[in-house]
């Protein structure tokens, strides 16, 4: 019989949104004339613009004719979403990204989970703590982090983010092959100064270690001089990959579109020691592996970059913006030190009484009846913290701020 990865069997539960989805059922469930506001939201709750609707579906009338029709599209990308995102979101901010540096993807997710086939085994990778969870699960189920001891994973390296630090991590205090980073951050809000991203780079030039960069939630970002991209610190082209995503910025969560950049000077060691380009590993793993996100999805992700997706998605993000500062005005003004949610979605808030986040879960649910995630969940450094999101609608965002308000201001 097939000996299946016993990596897999390493892995607790996805315990996390499986429990709070249990208490909060449970609760309603106990309390059916009570309104729970679920501020726990991590998608996006927005439609689509009219600006990319129109582009899919123009692309999509396009496919049903003799002439438009097409097939597989090339293996990274059509032409057109490749340059769209390479002048605007790069040349145009003065940043160097060639067209064949840039992979068009159905995620994000995925891009973070597959780049890993390009590392050895035996990898060693660090990740900031509290941490988006993909990065530490996918390379668990590879057998890089370990094993799981209750709270943590043995062979991962964690730079804990809290704050006493002002959520800026740590460099590592020992050699690792691969930093995850991801600003503006899930689950903190917090993001990094390009002074405080630096050493990171620096760091990774002098010891050979590769930087995978999330930017999954550039599009919030609101303090001028806040690095977009990892591209705008020196030396980066020599060490980083950039992981990006139409799925935040644009509503795309179930759209699914998304883009990684592969630099070629970015490089891995071989088994006889020669420098290896990681861009050219990525071609042919992706040209073996992937056939492509379908033409009109790409054909909507352009039509992001055109004036009027520009100004419609401005205003939509701009929406959800309000309803952080809403949440992290409001509970300022409640008492709660309060982190994140000027740059990013997320508000992240201390546990207030030492209690842990759990317990601050189910007193936020029977008291408020608001719901939001345990800080525990994203690992060690998040107990004691919480995390809320500006996903829900501008109503139910005041309306939990207010009762939040009264329980405790
Ligand atoms: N990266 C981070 C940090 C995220 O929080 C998410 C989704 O919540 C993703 C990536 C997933 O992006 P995508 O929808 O493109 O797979």
């Amino acid at each position: 019989m097939l000996k299946i990865n016993e990596n897999y069997q390493k892995l607790p539960g996805s315990y996390l949104f499986a429990e709070t989805g249990r208490r909060i059922r449970a609760y309603e469930a106990a309390h059916p004339d009570q309104e729970v506001i679920r501020l726990g939201i991590g998608d996006v709750t927005r439609p689509l613009v009219p600006a990319v609707t129109k582009a899919m579906a123009e692309a999509v009338a396009e496919m049903g004719t003799p002439e438009g029709f097409r097939g597989y599209g090339p293996d990274f990308g059509y032409s057109f979403l490749v340059e769209a995102i390479r002048e605007a979101e790069y040349t145009r901010r003065g940043l160097q990204v060639e067209s064949g540096e840039i992979f068009i993807s159905d995620g994000a997710k995925c891009d973070v989970g597959n780049i890993q086939e390009l590392f050895s085994a035996d990898a060693v990778i660090a990740v900031t703590d509290p941490v988006y969870p993909v990065y530490v699960d996918s390379n668990a189920m590879a057998g890089r982090a370990g094993d799981w001891t209750g709270e943590k994973w043995s062979r991962l390296v964690y730079l804990p983010c809290n704050a006493e630090n002002g959520f800026v991590p740590p460099l590592p205090d020992r050699d690792v092959d691969v930093i995850y980073l991801c600003y503006p951050n899930n689950p903190t809000g917090t993001v990094l100064t390009r002074a405080q991203l630096k050493p990171f780079v620096d760091w990774a030039r002098e010891r050979g270690a590769l930087i995978v960069y999330d930017a999954a939630y550039r599009a919030y970002v609101t303090t001028p001089d806040i690095p977009l991209s990892i591209y705008e610190i020196e030396g980066a082209r020599e060490v980083a990959i950039e992981v990006n995503s139409f799925s935040k910025t644009a509503g795309f969560t179930g759209t699914r579109c998304a883009w990684m950049v592969v630099p070629e000077t970015v490089c891995g060691l071989g088994a006889d020691g020669s420098r290896v380009s990681l861009n050219a590993l990525w071609k042919r793993r992706m040209a073996t592996k992937f056939n492509g996100v379908s033409y009109p999805v790409q054909r909507a992700a352009a039509a992001v970059y055109s004036a009027e997706g520009q100004a419609q998605l401005k205003e939509v993000i701009a929406g959800y913006m309000d309803n952080a500062r809403i949440i992290r005005e409001g509970l300022q003004a409640a008492g709660f030190d309060v982190y994140g949610g000027v740059d990013a979605p997320y508000i992240w808030l201390k546990v207030p009484g030492g209690t842990t986040s759990w317990a601050f879960f189910d007193r936020l649910l029977e008291t408020c009846q608001v719901a939001g995630t345990p800080g525990s969940g994203f690992g060690p450094s998040g107990e004691g913290y919480f995390r809320l999101t500006a996903f829900n609608t501008r109503e139910k965002t005041i309306e939990a701020v207010e009762r939040i308000g009264r329980a405790w201001g």
